[in-house]
C-alpha cells in the first residue's frame, strides 16, 4: 500500500472515529542510546501529522478533545497528540513542529525529574527533562501542560490515597509554575486500578490517559495508542484504526468479514 492509500484509510476512519496518540520524544533516531526507540525522528513525526491533516483531522488539546467527548465516545474526526514524561526534545524539536502546523499537543510532566537528566535515554544522548523555563515556554505557547505524578510509580500497585497524593502534588506544582489549570493526567507506564481511578476524579482531574491496549473512552482510563520510532506509517495507520474497530463491534465484524470473505469461502471448499 502506497502512503496515499494509508491517508486514505485515516481518512474513512476520521469519518466515525477520532484518536489520542502516545508519544515520548521526537529526535534523530539512535539505537545505542534508545533502545526502546522511545523517541521518534522529526521527519516520521513530520508524515504523521501531515497524515492527519491531509485526512481532515482537527487537532486539539486532550483536556479540549475530553470537553468534545462529554465523557463518552468522542466525535468523529478529532486527533489529539501527547507526549509523556516531560524530556527535553518537546521543547526544542516539538514545540517549533508544533509551530509549523499550527497546531496545539498536551505534554504530560513529571514534576519530580523537572531540569534532571533523563533516567529513560543512556547518558551518551545526553537528553535531560525540561526546565521550569521551558515548561512556561511551553505553556505561553498553548501546549496544554498535564501531571504525570511526582516519582513515576507504578498507580496499579499504590492504593487509593497515594495515588491522589501523587497526583495532587503533581498537579500543584505545574499549576504553580505556569499559572495555568492543568486538568488531565496520565499514568505513569500507563498502568492503573479502580484505586487510581478513582484517585484521579476524587483529585478534580477531568480525565486521565492510559496506553497501549489499555483503557476505552471512559475518561478516567482514556486509551492512546503508543507511538514509537519503530513505527512506520502502515503501523501508525493500524495503531488508529485498530482501536476502533473493537468499539463498532458490528461495524468492526462487518468490515473483518468482507476481508476475509474469499479466504473463508476457500477454507469452507477444502473442508467440504
Ligand atoms: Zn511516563
Amino acid at each position: 500500500m502506497t502512503t496515499r492509500l494509508w491517508g486514505e484509510a485515516l481518512r474513512r476512519f476520521g469519518r466515525h472515529g477520532s484518536v489520542v496518540l502516545c508519544y515520548h520524544g521526537v529526535a534523530a533516531p539512535a539505537a545505542d542510546v534508545d533502545p526502546g526507540s522511545l523517541r521518534v525522528s522529526p521527519d516520521s513525526f513530520r508524515a504523521q501529522v501531515e497524515l492527519l491533516l491531509e485526512a481532515g483531522f482537527e487537532f486539539l488539546t486532550v483536556a479540549e478533545f475530553v470537553r468534545r467527548a462529554r465523557g463518552g465516545t468522542p466525535p468523529p474526526g478529532l486527533a489529539a497528540l501527547s507526549f509523556d514524561d516531560g524530556m527535553d526534545d518537546n521543547h526544542s524539536v516539538v514545540l517549533p513542529i508544533l509551530r509549523d502546523y499550527g497546531i496545539p499537543a498536551t505534554v504530560y510532566v513529571i514534576t519530580g525529574l523537572i531540569g534532571m537528566p533523563n533516567p529513560w535515554l543512556s547518558p551518551g544522548a545526553h537528553s535531560r527533562m525540561m526546565t521550569v523555563e521551558e515548561l512556561r515556554e511551553l505553556a505561553a505557547a498553548g501546549v496544554e501542560l498535564g501531571a504525570h505524578s511526582v516519582t513515576h510509580p507504578d498507580f496499579s500497585q499504590l492504593d487509593r490515597e497515594t495515588s491522589l497524593r501523587e497526583m495532587v502534588e503533581s498537579r500543584d506544582t505545574l499549576e504553580r509554575l505556569t499559572g495555568a489549570a492543568v486538568t488531565t493526567f496520565a499514568y505513569p507506564f500507563c498502568k492503573y486500578n479502580a484505586a487510581s481511578a478513582a484517585a484521579a476524579r476524587e483529585a478534580g482531574f477531568d480525565a486521565a490517559v492510559t496506553c497501549w491496549e489499555r483503557g476505552s473512552w471512559d475518561p478516567y482510563e482514556l486509551k492512546r495508542p503508543l507511538i514509537t520510532g519503530r513505527d512506520g506509517i502502515p503501523s501508525f495507520v493500524l495503531k488508529i484504526v485498530g482501536v476502533y474497530l473493537p468499539l463498532f463491534d458490528n461495524r468492526g465484524a462487518r468490515i473483518a468479514r468482507a476481508a476475509t470473505h474469499g479466504l473463508r469461502r476457500k477454507l469452507r471448499r477444502g473442508s467440504e
